[in-house]
């Protein structure tokens, strides 16, 4: 009996030590796969950021390029600012020969493919990227290219002359950050197109530049469809791969680790499981708390493994050259940040909070919102810096919140000056205006006559009566002194309202400087529209401000809303007359609208847009009118405008006739509580 008891006693406790240990392998295990998918998820999301940005930068640098091209000063070493990313930028012709490069050995190559050129003069406000060639620049002979172990990515975007701006981007930029972050582990960095060719790639087991991946395992043609996501959750798969898309540019960022060696720690925990079993079995339950805290110490060494892996590897990021970035702690101090972010901001590091109070700093507080509010994302806004003298930087930073699995929370903020590019962005649309002004200068000849007219009557009825009294036999003492006067007052006003048109015209025609100031909108829509309505009305067309009976407070250049507002008025007239129609109205509905924003919509009963011409309209070059009339840089600019005063610029799917709405945030309140950032 006693016996039988015993026996059933050991079996239940060694049943029950069975299950504990089956239960801690099975959470060994998954709690190693968990943490290395989070680590690598993280490692993508930094690479992403990375490439967006120093794919934006590029982008920045063959813009500028086309515009000093279309300003007739070839590009050259001096204009191109970052060497690092981009080896050579060049000026191609209509058949795709280079006539112009930053290296003269380049002239006369032909990089690129028809379809290529095809592709680009399509979508001219795209970059088009060609396929990563051996070679370190265009003009490089094909033996030399081969010989020369090096890659480029050649990239290209349309000129409005029917030429070509092309780059040779240098993937090995890419290979030489991904390598600082992941050199002395397992986990490889690539940065790949789109169809799964590898651009640059490092790491555990670097991927071969020029190769395809699609189709081998575990790729196939339609894994990157999606924006980011998990390759090789089957317990088959060898390795652990992530991959994220980078906005806006057609490649992808992956991080793999081989599964065998997340998985070598849980067998070596495994097998101290075992023999813990054992020890147990013998009834040597005193091992157990030992085992426990050899446990926890191996996990503390990991996890400090881990921790300086992401260290280094966001050091690596902080430390390219091209941008200015900085790693902060959640309540804004300086993890580490490289010599061009603290240059710029003129600061020595600790605290950015105060930074961002200055008053040479203005945009800052978006930033102390973003930290405030936890918001556990990403946003992309601007950094005014006053140099003084009226002199401004301008720097363009996106911000991401990202969640560290063993070392907690950080800001990254990854950024570049925008100063230079902003400024030629300026420059066009300061001489975009300027053919605005050309083409008001009828309607305003027509509306100066006017006041004219009048004054010539009042001033031609004034002498007679003037003549009448004087003449001989006239009593001087019966001049009708009320009417004269009057006659006069009309002169007068008449003068004020035709300098008051002069004056605006000159306003309008000016570019703007200095900081933006709170303006009413509904004030700015009366003024652009003072300065089109005649022009509109010689067409047969009407415009009218509707008036919200209230104040809208924007902080914006008041000017160049008006540009805005000025270009969809005009764009309406050429849709409703080139409609064939006679009569038409433009309505301009200023509104406040949710969140503090403050909307105007700007709206026509004309044919509308076509639903095939929706996505393009805002592409600069892009038109339908006639050659001489239209130069479609119209939204284009009007685009830039007002994204850059922080609102946005659309299409609306309101019908019959098009409807553009400008979205600003509004100041109402903020101008009096400024800097709490309240509500
Ligand atoms: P442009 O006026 O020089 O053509 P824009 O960039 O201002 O350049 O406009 C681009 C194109 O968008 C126009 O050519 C026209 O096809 C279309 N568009 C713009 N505004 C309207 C509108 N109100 N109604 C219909 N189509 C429009």
């Amino acid at each position: 009996m006693k016996r039988h008891a015993l026996v059933a006693g050991t079996v239940a406790i060694l049943a029950s030590f069975v299950s504990v240990f089956a239960v801690q392998v099975y959470q060994g295990h998954s709690r190693a796969l968990a943490g290395a998918w989070d680590f690598i998820t993280v490692i993508a999301q930094v690479a992403n950021d990375h490439a967006f940005r120093s794919f934006e930068s590029v982008k920045a640098s063959m813009e500028q390029a086309r515009f000093l091209e279309t300003q007739g000063l070839p590009a050259d070493e001096n204009n191109m600012s970052d060497s690092t990313i981009v080896r050579e930028i060049a000026v191609l012709d209509a058949a795709g020969s280079i006539v112009r490069s930053t290296l003269p050995s380049s002239i006369g190559a032909r990089p690129f493919a028809e379809t290529d050129l095809k592709r680009a003069r399509a979508q001219p406000d795209l970059v088009v990227f060609s396929t990563v060639t051996p070679g370190r620049t265009f003009g490089d002979a094909p033996q030399d290219a081969q010989r020369s172990q090096r890659y480029l990515l050649p990239a290209l975007i349309a000129s409005p002359d029917g030429g070509f701006i092309a780059a040779a981007i240098n993937p090995d930029y890419f290979t030489q950050v991904y390598s600082l972050g992941a050199a002395t582990t397992e986990v490889s960095i690539s940065l790949l197109t789109l169809s799964a060719v590898v651009v640059a790639s490092s790491g555990g087991s670097p991927l071969e530049v020029g190769i395809s991946l699609n189709g081998k395992p575990p790729f196939n043609g339609s894994v990157f469809d999606t924006q980011s996501g998990r390759i090789g959750e089957s317990v088959e798969a060898t390795d652990l791969v992530f991959f994220r898309t980078t906005p806006l540019f057609p490649f992808v960022t992956l991080v793999s680790v081989p599964r065998a060696a997340v998985l070598a720690e849980w067998r070596s925990q495994t097998i101290l499981l075992s023999s813990l079993l054992a020890l147990v079995m013998l009834g040597a339950g005193m091992l157990l708390r030992q085992v426990d805290l050899r446990q926890r110490q191996q996990r503390q060494l990991e996890e400090a493994e881990r921790t300086s892996h992401m260290t280094r590897f966001l050091s690596a990021i902080v430390d390219a050259p091209s941008s200015l970035t900085a790693i902060l702690t959640t309540d804004l101090n300086i993890v580490r940040a490289n010599d061009s972010f603290l240059a710029n901001l003129d600061c020595s590091g600790g605290n950015i909070g105060p930074v961002l109070k200055r008053r040479d700093v203005s945009g800052g507080t978006r930033i102390l919102k973003f930290a405030e509010q936890r918001r556990q994302d990403a946003e992309d806004f601007d950094l005014t810096v006053s140099r003084g003298n009226g002199v401004f930087s301008i720097l363009r930073f996106r911000l991401t919140w990202h969640v560290f699995p063993d070392i907690g929370d950080y800001l990254v903020l990854v950024g570049q000056d925008e100063t230079r590019r902003r400024a030629t962005e300026m420059a066009l649309a300061q001489s975009a205006k300027l053919i605005t002004l050309g083409e008001m200068a009828t309607g305003m000849a027509h509306e100066l006559n006017q006041p004219l007219n009048v004054i010539k009557m009042a001033a031609q009825i004034t002498q007679l009566e003037l003549d009448d009294a004087t003449a001989p036999g006239g009593a001087a003492a019966e001049m009708p002194v009320d009417y004269l006067r009057r006659g006069l007052q009309q002169i007068t006003t008449q003068v004020d309202r035709a300098a008051s048109i002069i004056e605006h015209m000159r306003i309008f025609g000016r570019a703007p400087s200095g900081q933006a100031q709170p303006v009413d909108a509904v004030q700015v829509c009366r003024d652009a529209v003072n300065l089109v309505r005649e022009q509109l009305r010689s067409l047969g067309i009407a415009i009218v401000v509707e008036d919200p009976g209230e104040e809208l407070l924007v902080r914006i250049h008041r000017i160049l809303i008006e540009q805005v507002i000025v270009n969809l008025a005009m764009n309406a007239r050429d849709a409703i007359s080139g409609d064939g129609r006679s009569t038409g109205t433009v309505r301009v509905r200023p509104q406040r609208a949710a969140d503090g924003k403050v909307v105007i919509l700007v709206s026509d009963d004309g044919p509308g847009v076509p639903a095939a011409l929706r996505n393009r309209l805002f592409e600069p070059f892009f038109t339908t009118k006639p050659v001489g009339k239209g130069v479609g840089l119209g939204l284009a600019i009007s685009f830039g405008i007002v994204r850059d005063s922080g609102g946005s610029l659309t299409l609306t799917d309101d019908g019959p006739g098009a409807t553009f709405r400008i979205e600003l945030s509004g100041c109402g309140q903020a101008v009096e509580h400024n800097g709490h950032g309240g509500g």
